[in-house]
């Protein structure tokens, strides 16, 4: 089972202007910055009541993240649910049949734990699994 929306990632061009306008509109800036080198994305996360927003900004041409701002814009780029054992999840959805991007989860931002989902098999929206570390 998962738990509930741990996050909702935005996909922007400009990570600086974004973080003023997302301050603006949540009225606390952001509590944590990173970078993961390995996805070449740099992110913002902000607290708002028991969720979070991450904004996402491109930094290498040839990522993932630079192909789908290419591709479709700024905007909502994923959905992530907080789930207390990653691997027994990723178990059950690949016996349900969803397509899981990696099925070993690999380190993500804000010390967690990560696996995606493929868009085309839940409606469009890439779904992400997180764990947080402890
Ligand atoms: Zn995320």
């Amino acid at each position: 089972m998962l738990g509930k929306i741990e996050h909702i990632g935005i996909a922007v061009k400009d990570l600086e202007a974004a973080n003023k306008l997302y301050e603006a509109l949540l009225g606390v800036g952001p509590y944590k910055q990173e970078e993961v080198v390995s996805e070449g994305v740099a992110t913002s996360f902000f607290q708002t009541g028991d969720s979070k927003v991450e904004l996402l900004m491109a930094t290498t041409p040839d990522s993932p993240m630079a192909k789908f701002i290419a591709k479709r814009g700024e905007g909502l780029h994923h959905l992530a649910f907080a789930v207390e054992d990653i691997d027994k999840e990723v178990q059950r959805l690949v016996e349900a049949g969803f397509q899981v991007l990696n099925e070993q989860p690999k380190l993500g931002a804000d010390n967690k734990r990560i696996v995606f989902l493929h868009p085309k098999g839940a409606h469009g929206v890439l779904v992400e699994l997180c764990q947080e570390i402890s």
